[in-house]
């Protein structure tokens, strides 16, 4: 196996649970390692520090453990067994009432590079490192062996890849086949759920919590989910007695699929009315004004070179929510980028308040749920970032 040695002080980071090497932090290098390759990290003087998988880019080592071990199927055995525990004691897991939630959060659950979503009894599994790309049969395997429900692992991480590593990943089951139209349970409502063709894994599980507090506060409301994709805050909205639910998205697709969820849990209800348009051309075109918004845009800046122009987006699109929102009215607004901070956030909406001249409060700050776990070590995985704002 290969060893890299770190230079004096680099390996700091390690000693405190960061989970990355970067390639500046290198001293020298013993062996040839590919990429993907399970690599010893070990100090200047090789005094181990930790295992991981070896890539070339500024992240040049993501660890996979801070003690010496074999990483065979035991190793990954371990890994998903306590991760399905932790879920299980968190009461995600539950036939009647909750069948999908995520099982690997990448840094969260201590294996970077790797996210597994669970839908009742398939598994949608996403790499995001070629390390992890590798050993893919054999995390499939440990899912079905440690997860009762579970019978199908679908592979999903054709768009996840690093685009320049030398491997042709295919999206495929790496164990059985999930038939047909498929509907995921959350919190006792009903979803179509499609991996093969949806976004991410199929369905954005993430906000979970977030729609559950949207509930509390639908009653009597006129709700404008803009951004709905699979219509995951509108069928919440109407379960909360919403007065009117309207569903936005830029997307023919993904109004389809809301207008489906609907149908799955409101037959023949019509308070609920979807439009394929454009965000900011809706706004502009619609003098409607509702009680309550929720506005959950794609990231706008996935790099950091894109963090300014992303500023500006969120304080454009929130000013335009301001303006649309009827007094006494709640804004639920997110980003899910993850080199916007929480701070940077909150002053882009706090710009956009400005702007409307209106007088605003913060009723609650959201992040993600207790399935995207954060590793404390790592605090660049807080990547949702959510805030619920009173507008007099
Ligand atoms: N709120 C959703 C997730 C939103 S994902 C949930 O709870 O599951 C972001 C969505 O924004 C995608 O469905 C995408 O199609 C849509 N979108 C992207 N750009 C848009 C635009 N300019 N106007 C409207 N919708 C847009």
């Amino acid at each position: 196996m290969t060893t890299i040695f770190l230079k004096p002080k680099k390996e700091e980071s390690l000693l405190r649970f960061h989970p990355w090497v970067f390639s500046g932090a290198i001293l020298r290098t013993e062996g040839k390692p590919k990429e993907g390759d399970l690599v010893r990290v070990v100090d200047k003087d090789g005094n181990f520090l930790a295992l991981g998988h070896y890539q070339i880019g500024s992240i040049t080592v993501r660890i996979v453990s801070f003690d010496e071990r074999d990483i065979d199927a035991g190793f990954w055995n371990d890994r998903i067994r306590q991760a399905y525990e932790v879920r299980k004691s968190l009461a995600l897991v539950n036939p009647e009432y909750n069948n999908t939630y995520r099982l690997i959060h990448g840094e969260g659950d201590l294996l970077p590079g790797l996210i597994i979503d669970i839908y009742e009894d398939t598994a949608v599994m996403q790499a995001h490192s070629v390390g992890m790309h590798e050993i893919r049969q054999t995390i499939a395997e440990a899912i079905i062996n440690n997860i009762p429900e579970v019978k199908n692992v679908y592979y999903k991480s054709e768009a996840t890849l690093p685009y320049k590593a030398p491997i042709t990943p295919e999206d495929g089951y790496l164990i059985g086949e999930a038939g047909g139209d498929y509907t995921a349970l959350e919190n006792g409502l009903r979803f179509h759920v499609d991996w093969l063709r949806g976004q991410k894994t199929g369905f954005f599980i993430d906000q979970r919590d977030n729609r559950s507090l949207l509930e509390h506060y639908a009653n009597g409301r006129s709700v404008l989910n803009m951004f709905c994709y699979t219509g995951g805050f509108s069928v919440y909205a109407m379960r909360g007695n919403a007065k009117l639910v309207h569903s936005v998205d830029s997307s023919a697709k993904a109004i389809e699929l809301t207008n489906k969820n609907i149908a799955l849990n409101f037959a023949n209800d019509n308070r609920h009315e979807a439009f394929a348009e454009d965000a900011f051309k809706y706004f502009s075109e619609n003098n409607q004004k509702y009680d309550l918004i929720i506005l959950d845009p794609p990231a706008f800046a996935k790099h950091r070179d894109a963090l300014r122009n992303a500023l500006k987006g969120y304080k454009r699109l929130n000013a335009k929510a301001f303006e649309q929102i009827k007094p006494e009215g709640i804004l639920f607004t997110f980003s899910c980028s993850q080199v916007v901070t929480k701070e940077q956030f909150r002053l882009a909406v706090f710009s956009a308040a400005a702007e409307s001249k209106r007088s605003v409060r913060i009723l609650h700050q959201l992040t993600q749920p207790a399935d995207h776990p954060i590793n404390i070590y790592h605090p660049e995985g807080e990547y949702l970032k959510g805030l619920v704002l009173w507008v007099e």
